[in-house]
């Protein structure tokens, strides 16, 4: 098993599962358990689970995982989650054996309890950014997604992404109509074909990548968003106004 693995659920989610020294694992959003009972059939040890927000498909296999295990479940201050062992939040940091610890980040928008977890190399960001897209606004503002996507933005272009829905290639008919001209995602984009194809996932992306090629985090290049002034009829508004525009077409698109 490599040090990040992509478990596939349901239809088009990842349960990402992530090694450390001690040979045990980070569980991310298990929304159903089985996949991670097979893994542990397989000789994975659950070192904790961490959840980014109560979906359903991100918490479902919660019960079940806590009788198969006795790690500690992370997550965020939601009465709608049931199970955890350590509520965490803003600014928070998870210590665990055999792991750099990982910080905890408030980033609301896709619900408003939402959880990013980073350890300086990887980051879990759930349903808040995905591949050449972000998260929809269920619960939360453009202002605070725009907020989550600034910080994810700001670290290190080499952060591993681990988002937890295939959605790529599906986001990517919208990337191409919000910015008609972007051969860096163009050529992305092939890659990734390929490896759909051949079955494998299109993630883990990385921060440099989305910031090149994902049209949420380039609403600062308004003369590269030609699909969305169009939409709107010129790009008159500040960024948040840009950010709104950009998220309210993909909800109709
Ligand atoms: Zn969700």
């Amino acid at each position: 098993m490599d040090t990040l693995t992509a478990l596939p659920a349901f239809d088009d989610n990842y349960i990402w599962c992530y090694r450390g020294d001690g040979g045990g694992s980070v569980v991310v959003d298990p929304g159903d358990a089985g996949p991670v009972l097979r893994a542990m059939a397989e000789g994975m040890r659950v070192a904790a689970v961490l959840i980014t927000h109560h979906h359903a498909d991100h918490i479902g296999g919660l019960p079940a995982l806590r009788a198969a295990c006795d790690a500690p479940f992370y997550g965020p201050h939601d009465e709608r989650i049931a199970g955890l062992d350590h509520i965490v939040g803003e600014g928070d940091r998870i210590t665990l054996p055999g792991f750099v610890p990982f910080t905890v980040w408030a980033v609301p928008g896709h619900t408003r309890s939402h959880l990013a977890y980073w350890d300086g190399r990887v980051l879990f960001c759930g349903d808040t950014l995905f591949s050449l897209g972000c998260g929809r606004l269920f619960e939360g503002t453009p202002a605070q997604m725009l907020a989550a996507l600034d910080r994810f933005a700001a670290l290190p272009d080499d952060t591993l992404v681990c988002c937890t829905h295939e959605y790529t290639l599906a986001n990517a008919r919208f990337a191409e109509a919000a910015e008609p001209d972007n051969p860096v995602r163009d050529a992305l984009l092939a890659d990734i074909r390929a490896r759909r194809a051949a079955g494998r996932p299109s993630l883990p992306s990385a921060i440099g990548i989305e910031k090149a090629c994902n049209p949420f985090l380039r609403i600062d290049r308004p003369e590269t968003l030609r699909g969305l002034a169009a939409q709107s009829g010129g790009l008159t508004g500040d960024r948040l106004a840009r950010f709104a525009a950009l998220r309210a077409w993909k909800d109709r698109f």
